[in-house]
């Protein structure tokens, strides 16, 4: 097998290349033909008419003039020569090639590669050749080199591989996709990547690594889903379906569709023998909140207990409050805390371990050491992103394995979604409930502050209150501080005494935090100016207002999120931009933000203006690596693959059916396959 021969069994390469080879992460001949191109470099040659100017053109033509060379500067060379190009002149200037001029003969075909000056009718050079460039090296392969190898080396080498092992390259797709997608076959496929013969044959090579890699991805992620599903049977809940719709009766609105469905499959994996592991997506305002409660219900409706977890205190004591409301009777809620202390936390321990408490809402204190549940059943955790991967796994540790729900207020396009959460199940609340008025939004130029803060003024004196949010560029930098503690002091000088503006920033100890927040909550203060600290789920329905300092500084998902703060009584919102962009995807995001409402659409938008790894911020990505394929260009095939390995594993096919046989050992035998990854 190809995996099982080393690198210097192709001919010319010795230990040395064979020890820069291996620093590429090139061990055997398998990863050496497998080292794709990173970009091809296209020659295509068209008519000087169909040039654009500035563009990177290949030009063939007869050298009709002396070559002119002159020195300048210390080394520096400009030799410059007439080309006669579809009849016309054509003037070539090569800078630091002094040695080109020997090549230049008059009356001699050269092909010139370079910029083009429409303008002046000159291209300057970055690459030649003598004659007329071959037909097939259109589009030449560029590679990621490392240490002394250079291209010239690695493609004779490359020629050298594919000509002795080329045909021990096997197929491990199926041979229907094949046909069915006009796949070519995989042998083909490589020798078409690293030697193209032609643009079209080169475009169907890519789509068939694009696919196959995506596919094998998504095949991982569905048997690790399979796995985790199958080590946990055993945990089918026997609720009591009169009382849930009992419950959902009483509530004080109609339900959406969209919070109808998802309850359904929240139900589902409920009764279901396997572990819930379920992701559910909706915008702010769409109503998660209770949608999770009827999922706790039901879970005490099977005689179990619950657990909500939240990243901060205020939001524990929201959550706390409003299950309270929702339940009643119905249930017994405890709240948990890092700042429930003493008797009072021993008392509220005991609830939990005898199940006096059905449902437990708080911080991660709620998985401490300390804490025992009787029969914990369900545990939604919110906003997810900001638990990290410890806390779920302590939670799991805890020796049961309850159903577990994630929350997420972010929308996360669905490319991302699907890799990120590819051994997950997804559900979205994708429809807002009825009669909500969009949050208005505007952008302000800096220099419109005066008749900003005007308006905000205005909004406070109908009884309504504001955030100011400033940004936090790096986590706990000062000048960021800074920054929010002059702007809170300019707040106050424009402002009359009786507007009450508040501070909040990372700085500030929790209890200092929370106590602001209350006070806020309680219209004690009429703004608040504040770092992104006040991002996550914070429910002040008094407040319309959400001014954005340097609002091109924030990602258009984190906008949203943040706008998401207002919004949520019944009067009229309103949130402002100050922004000055530089650039025009600056101007272009505070556009888009003006123009939708809608999360999932600014996070497709996004995604493609920052790309997949900044999505998530630096590094806590998690996103695989991808040699060929682009998340954000090849989503379709994206979703082909993911519908495809979810067929393939589910009906068993991938397991059974000996044409599956060689795809599944190219899976086994991948060493990211361990089940550990995705933990
Ligand atoms: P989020 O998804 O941001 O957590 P919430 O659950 O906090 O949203 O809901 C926002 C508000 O909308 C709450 O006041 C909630 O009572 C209300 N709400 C939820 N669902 C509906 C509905 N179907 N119709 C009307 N109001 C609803
Ligand atoms: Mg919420």
């Amino acid at each position: 097998m190809l995996a099982n021969l080393p690198v210097t069994d192709i001919k010319g390469i010795g230990e040395k290349i064979a020890g820069e080879l291996n620093d590429m992460g090139i061990q055997t001949v398998e990863d050496f033909l497998f080292h794709f191109p990173f970009r091809y470099d296209v020659h295509e040659i068209k008519p000087i008419t169909e040039i654009e100017h500035q563009e990177k053109a290949t030009l063939v033509g007869k050298v009709v003039s002396e070559p002119s060379l002159s020195f300048f500067g210390r080394k520096k060379s400009r030799l410059t020569v007439t080309l006669e190009v579809d009849h016309i002149a054509v003037k070539a200037v090569f800078f630091n090639q002094a040695f080109a001029k020997k090549h230049l003969q008059r009356g001699e075909l050269v092909t010139v590669i370079g910029k083009w000056d429409q303008h002046r009718l000159q291209i300057t050079v970055s690459q030649f050749q003598k004659g007329t460039i071959k037909k097939k090296d259109t589009h030449q392969p560029i590679y990621s080199l490392k240490g002394g190898i250079s291209l010239g080396f690695f493609r004779k080498s490359m020629k050298q591989a594919l000509n002795s092992f080329g045909t021990q390259i096997e197929e491990i797709l199926p041979e229907n996709y094949l046909t069915d997608y006009k796949i070519p076959a995989r042998s083909k496929a490589l020798q078409q990547m690293h030697f193209p013969e032609n643009g079209i044959l080169l475009k169907h090579a890519k789509r068939r690594f694009i696919y196959e890699e995506l596919l094998l991805f998504q095949l991982k992620m569905q048997w690790l889903r399979k796995q985790k599903r199958e080590a946990t049977m055993g945990n089918a809940m026997n609720m009591d379906v009169t009382k849930i719709n009992a419950f959902m009766d009483q509530l004080p609105f109609e339900l959406t569709n969209a919070q109808k469905n998802v309850i359904k499959e929240l139900l589902n994996d409920l009764k279901n023998p396997y572990q819930m592991n379920r992701l559910l997506q909706g915008d702010v305002g769409s109503g998660k909140t209770v949608v999770a409660a009827i999922g706790l219900y039901a879970a005490i409706t099977a005689g179990k207990q619950g657990a909500l977890m939240v990243p901060t205190e205020i939001l524990a004591e929201q959550h706390f409050e409003s299950l309270q409301e929702l339940f009643g009777d119905k249930a017994e809620i405890v709240l948990l805390t890092g700042s429930v202390k003493g008797k009072k936390r021993k008392e509220r321990l005991h609830k939990v371990k005898e199940q006096d408490a059905d449902i437990v809402v708080g911080t991660h204190a709620l998985i401490q050491d300390d804490v025992f549940f009787n029969d914990l059943g369900f545990v939604i955790v919110d906003e997810q992103h900001r638990f990290g991967v410890e806390q779920r796994r302590v939670l799991r540790d805890k020796g049961l394995q309850p159903d577990v729900l994630f929350m997420t207020a972010t929308p996360i396009p669905r490319t991302l979604a699907i890799t990120t959460f590819g051994d997950m199940d997804v559900s979205v609340i994708d429809e807002m409930p009825k009669g909500r008025k969009p949050v208005k939004t505007y952008w302000a130029k800096e220099n419109m502050l005066d008749r900003v803060l005007n308006f905000v003024h205005k909004e406070i004196k109908q009884g309504h209150q504001a955030y100011v949010i400033c940004p936090l560029v790096e986590e706990s930098d000062k000048l960021d501080i800074q920054n929010a503690v002059d702007i809170h002091q300019q707040l106050q000088e424009f402002f009359p005494q009786d507007v009450r503006v508040g501070l909040m920033h990372g700085r500030l100890h929790t209890t200092e935090k929370d106590e602001v927040m209350k006070q806020f909550a309680q219209n004690e203060l009429q703004i608040l100016v504040s770092t992104t600290v006040v991002e996550v789920g914070v429910n002040v329905p008094n407040a319309t207002m959400m001014l954005i300092y340097d609002a091109e500084r924030f990602g258009l998902s984190q906008l949203h999120q943040l706008r998401g703060r207002v919004g949520r009584g019944d009067a009229q919102s309103y949130c402002i931009l100050l922004a000055d962009p530089k650039g025009e995807t600056g101007k272009e995001r505070m556009r888009i933000m003006t123009e939708t409402n809608d999360g999932f659409e600014l996070s497709e938008h996004d995604l493609k203006l920052r790309g997949p790894g900044d999505f998530f911020g630096k590094k806590q990505s998690g996103l695989p690596e991808f040699k060929v394929a682009d998340l954000v260009q090849d989503y379709r095939a994206l979703e082909t693959a993911r519908k495809d390995a979810v067929d393939m594993i589910e009906s068993g096919r991938f397991f059974n059916d000996p044409s599956y046989k060689k795809l599944k050992i190219a899976i086994e035998n991948d060493p990211i396959f361990n089940g550990q990854v995705l933990d």
